[in-house]
Formats: C-alpha cells, structure tokens, sequence
C-alpha cells in the first residue's frame, strides 16, 4: 500500500470559488492528498442548476436543431465565473468555444456530459498548479459503463511522479477506441474509487457536503449522529435500504484492496466523517444504524405440510422468475412462507396475475396479498455478539405500538429486517434509534 490519498470532491464542493478555496486549504493540508478527482460544478445556490444537467441538456437541444446558445451561455458563465473569482491565469475561451461548436453539430451525449468534468478538472489543476490528466486517456470503460481494469496500468503510468500532483476529472473516460464514455450519474465517485485502487492508496477521501454516513435519516430522525466506523458490508445493508450515501459502483474497486473510504465534509473539514472499512471490532456498539423504506408488498401463502413438500420453494419463486421479478425476502414458518417484493418489481395490477400463478402453481389453502408494507433494516455487527438484541428491539417496538409484520435476520447476523405497515415507518426507525443509539 502506498501513502497517497485520493481525494474526489463532489459537485457542492466545487460549485463556486468560495468552495473551491476549500478544496485548496484541505488538499494543501496534506502532502498526501496528490490525486484529486473533481465533479462537474453543483448548484451554486438551492434555484440553480447543476452544470451536468444543463450540458444534457444543450445535448438534446442540438438533437432537435435547436440552438443551444442560451443555456451554453449560463454553462459558460459558471466556469468563466469560476476562473476569475479565483484571479487564475487560465484561458479558457478556445476550450470552450471548440466544446459549443461539437455539441451543436451533433457529438454524443456522452461527450456533453463529460465535458463537465473536463473543464472542471483544467480549472482545479490551475488552482492547485497540479498536473492535469485528460481521463479519456487513463480511464478506460468497458461496455455496460464498466471499468476496464485496463485503467490501472494507465493511471499508474500517468501518476508515477511522487513529487507532483495530479487532477482527474471525475464520471467520464472512453472505450477502447477512445470514443468518450462516462459512468452513470453521480459515477465521479467511481472514477475516485478506481483512481485509488489503480495506486493501492492508503485512503480515498470522497469530500462532499455531509460530514459522513448517519446512523439514521436526519428527515426522520432530526439530529441524527453520524457513523464513525462501518463496515462495507453494513453499509450495503444501509444502502439497500435506501440510506444514499456513494455510487453503487464505487465500494468494489476500493473494498477489494482492502483500502478504506473515508467520507468528509468540504465545509467542516475538521470533522473526522465517516471510515468505511472491510473490518471492524464493533466493541460495546451494538446497532451502527438504521435504514428503512416503504414500498414493499407480502404474497403470504399458507399451507398444511408445505414443510414436507419437496420443491415448493421452488415453485413459489418460479412463479416471481416467469414475472421477471427479483424478490426481496422469503420469511418462512412451518406451514407459512411469505414472499417480499418491492412494488415497483410488480408494477401496475399484476398482483392478482401473480396470485393467479401462485396458486395454480402451489395450491395453497390461503393466499394473501398484503401492500403498503415497509422494511426497516437496524444494521449493526455488535449484534452477534450480544445476548437479547431482538428483544429489546421488539420490545421497545412493542410499547411504540408498532406492529410487526415481518421478521428476518439475515444470516450474516449483522441486521434484522423487520416489516411493518408504511404508517409506521418513521415511528419505527425513530424506536429502534432511541433505543439502540441514542441512549
Ligand atoms: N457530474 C456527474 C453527475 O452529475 C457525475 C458526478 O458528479 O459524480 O452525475
């Protein structure tokens, strides 16, 4: 493992000068911090507009034969805004003028998008006096949007001078005939996680505007803390359940080697965020956070020696496979199973087809089909090693008045997911906070 720390900052962090002098104090606090992957520029305020949004935009204009001139314009002033607010000697113009020209004659929305970035990075590297890197020649992407780790030798190569500093422009690269190509969006944060990889970094630091992961969404849970240490695979727990914190994408690359993310807040640099590593001694901690989200249907099947039944499972799930439809959870009792499936996997009024389905295909004595269910994951590796975790959990969901619908502790035994009616959603998630990590 080298030293170097890869830095991203995300869209906020760099969306005017003032936040751009941020990033410089945070990357000139730290000789390490030689790789710095920028987003596009935010929102400069709550009305504007985030200036990838706006270059799909002028991408679509020119596939209609619009002009693309008035919303070029609002593009170019946030970049030249940027270069002059900061007072730096970079010229732009020509740049510039050559990406207006091949929007308006037709390139791909790829290349529109990507350009974000690209002016970006020229403006963080002048900034800096780091050494910018175009990522169309390091970045390599495979089809699907899929890093090629073909990329590694090259931003090896590109990056091989300890002494210097290196800008990469963050979401975009190009295939293998250096056609450009970017990620999917929010994908700055792949383009990090790879940039750290590729060097075997000690950490990759993804600066944005929350001082890390919290133990509960603050819309819920006001004041919610934040997580100092988790784990990834307790993170995916939380994320699954909807807690948004970085690009799907972005933990394999770094999770692989065993390098730790650390996410920080641009504005509270100070704030040690958030660490997510693939190892932790959870210690008297015994719930790192809760997520939960509604939107979640039970097909509940009941029927006599269905244990017995060879191949009812089976069958069961056949049924969801011929709908194209991935389940959820499978919560079973002896002559009950139950199969959790997220509403927008049904879509509009294929329930009762399914039921149908269901029981022509099992013959169940009862069938019921139960909407407006929530899930809430309480995520946590203490769990394991804790005598009567769940009944506290049920217990304190009990005297709530919350009524649980569904119970499943994964085997990893690092969460409990429970189902309760959607009403009860944020009642449920503010309980098992209270309980496990508030006192
Ligand atoms: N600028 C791109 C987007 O808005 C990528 C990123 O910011 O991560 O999706």
């Amino acid at each position: 493992m080298s030293d170097v720390k890869v830095c991203k900052f995300g869209g906020t962090s760099v969306a005017t000068a003032a936040q751009m002098r941020k990033v410089k104090a945070i990357i000139e606090a730290d000789p390490a911090r030689r790789i710095i992957v920028p987003s596009a520029p935010g929102r400069a305020h709550s009305d504007d507009a985030k200036v990838t949004d706006l270059l799909y935009l002028t991408h679509e204009m020119a596939s209609n034969q619009q002009d693309i001139g008035p919303v070029w314009n609002r593009i170019v002033e946030r970049f030249q805004g940027l270069v002059s607010d900061l007072g730096l000697d970079l010229d732009l113009s020509a740049t510039l003028e050559e990406v207006r020209a091949r929007i308006q004659s037709g390139a791909g929305a790829d290349y529109a998008a990507s350009r974000g970035e690209a002016l970006n990075g020229l403006i963080v590297a002048a900034l800096l006096g780091a050494t910018y890197i175009d990522a169309a020649e390091v970045v390599r992407i495979a089809p699907g949007r899929r890093i090629d780790p073909a990329s590694h030798a090259l931003i090896r190569a590109a990056c091989a001078d300890d002494a210097q500093r290196y800008v990469i422009p963050g979401f975009y690269g190009s295939d293998q005939h250096g056609q450009v190509l970017t990620f999917s969006r929010g994908g700055s944060d792949v383009s990090g996680a790879l940039a750290a990889a590729a060097l075997d970094a000690a950490v990759y630091e993804n600066w944005t505007d929350v001082s890390g992961v919290l133990a509960a969404d603050p819309r819920i849970v006001s004041g919610s803390r934040t997580i100092a240490e988790i784990t990834y695979g307790e993170l995916r727990e939380m994320a699954y359940m909807g807690a948004s914190v970085l690009h799907d994408e972005a933990v394999f690359p770094v999770r692989e080697r065993g390098i730790p993310i650390n996410i920080r807040n641009t504005d509270r640099p100070d704030d040690p965020g958030t660490m997510i590593v693939n190892r932790r001694e959870p210690g008297d901690q015994i719930v790192v956070g809760i997520a939960g989200r509604a939107g979640f249907t039970v097909f509940a099947l009941e029927k006599m020696m269905m244990n017995v039944e060879v191949g009812f499972g089976r069958r069961v799930l056949d049924v969801f496979e011929r709908f194209g439809i991935a389940y959820e959870h499978t919560p079973t009792g002896i002559d009950t199973m139950s199969v959790v499936v997220a509403d927008e996997a049904i879509g509009e009024g294929r329930g009762e087809a399914i039921a149908e389905e269901l029981r022509a295909a099992v013959h169940p004595e009862r069938l019921d089909i139960l909407p407006g269910m929530a899930l809430v994951a309480t995520v946590g590796l203490g769990m394991n090693h804790h005598v009567g975790v769940a009944g506290r959990l049920f217990s304190a969901l009990a005297q709530a008045q919350v009524n649980v619908r569904m119970i499943d502790q994964g085997s990893s035994e690092q969460n409990i997911i429970i189902g309760v009616e959607a009403d009860d959603l944020h009642k449920a998630i503010t309980t098992i906070y209270q309980e496990f990590i508030a006192s």
